[in-house]
């Protein structure tokens, strides 16, 4: 739905600033989606664990229920545009691994911010959960991101971590590790306030029988007993994350990812004659991960270390 602009004035802009269409689309609720979105031109080449922008113009009309936002006139003719990692059901309807490469769409695990906690309303969620079957928006050429496995090598176990949807970039990457028949351990762990906001269990459920290299975790925070919540750090503390891999925390052959909310990640600030880091509390995965002999990578690949990690927010 449109409004202040003139019909003919919104079809235009359309038609000028969109540049791909809404292909699949599935929401697992009202406020979590995956959608496939086929740009016009041909995909570019790119890595598991990249993302691209999409954007709708300012002009569209907003999913009920969320902050009101009020927008200077001259904005109503922009895009609000934000990134978005590239997400993969890893498995095609037969059961195959999906061939990223011969896809002409890419898809995308999205969640609905409804509330900034700000004065400032959420933009861009708010319009793309009108989106239907059909519907046109732009979505940026290049894909990019230094969130990538170039530094994992076959045998070496790879850990995920994320909150929400923060799992859509360690699909990929499971997907492209599984095709090459990776040989080290893949553990990917979510966190989510409840059960139905994991919107890949089932893909997680089949591909754990597939393969027996691969591991789903699943954590809640508000679903049942409150005494019951489990936070992703809790599982390095209780020492459980050992137990599923089978063997001690081996720095020297494991990589970590950790993807969506910075207070999950806990990125430190590196002082910078001293190089000492200081770390933000509670503590984070990455403080938890360093005491045990883990570097995390704060040079966005050009010092890389085996903590690897993606802030959907600052
Ligand atoms: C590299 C990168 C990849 C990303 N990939 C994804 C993805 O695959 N899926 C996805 O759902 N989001 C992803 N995001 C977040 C996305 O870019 C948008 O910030 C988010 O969709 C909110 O956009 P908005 O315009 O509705 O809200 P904005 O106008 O951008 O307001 C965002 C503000 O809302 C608050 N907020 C609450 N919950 C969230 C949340 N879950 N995400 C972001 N902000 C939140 C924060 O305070 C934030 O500052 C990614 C962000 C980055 C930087």
């Amino acid at each position: 739905m449109a409004f202040n602009l003139p019909v003919e004035q919104i079809e235009e802009l359309r038609n000028t600033k969109y540049n791909a269409t809404v292909v699949e689309l599935k929401k697992a609720h009202s406020d979590l989606m995956i959608v496939r979105v086929k740009p016009d031109k041909a995909i570019r080449p790119h890595r598991a664990g990249q993302y691209t922008l999409l954007g709708l113009g300012y002009w569209e009309g907003r999913y009920p229920g969320c902050q009101e936002e009020s927008i200077p006139e001259e904005e109503l003719t922009k895009l609000a545009r934000r990134a978005y990692s590239l997400s993969s059901s890893i498995l095609a309807p037969d059961g195959s691994y999906i061939k990223a490469e011969e896809n002409d769409w890419n898809e995308f695990y999205i969640v609905l911010v409804r509330e900034t906690g700000r004065e400032i309303a959420p933009a861009l969620t708010p319009r793309l959960f009108n989106l239907e079957v059909g519907s046109r928006l732009f979505m940026g050429e290049k894909i990019t991101g230094h969130y990538n496995l170039s530094h994992v090598k076959p045998d070496d176990d790879v850990i995920f971590f994320s909150t929400g949807t923060g799992e859509a970039p360690h699909n990929y990457m499971a997907l492209e590790m599984l095709r090459n028949n990776h040989q080290g351990k893949i553990i990917s762990a979510c966190c989510v306030r409840l059960g139905k906001d994991l919107g890949y269990r089932e893909v997680h459920d089949v591909l754990m029988k597939k393969a027996p290299n691969y591991k789903y975790i699943q954590l809640t925070t508000r679903e049942g007993d409150p005494s019951k919540k489990r936070y992703l750090q809790d599982l390095v503390r209780s020492g459980e994350l050992e137990s599923i891999l089978g063997s001690k925390l081996n720095p020297a052959k494991t990589h970590v990812y950790l993807c969506g909310n910075p207070a999950m990640i806990g990125a430190p600030f590196k002082h910078l004659e001293t190089g000492v880091r200081t770390y933000p509390q509670p503590e984070g995965i990455i403080e938890l991960l360093e005491s045990r002999g883990f570097n995390a990578d704060l040079g966005h690949g050009h010092a890389p270390g085996n903590i690897h990690f993606e802030e959907y927010w600052s």
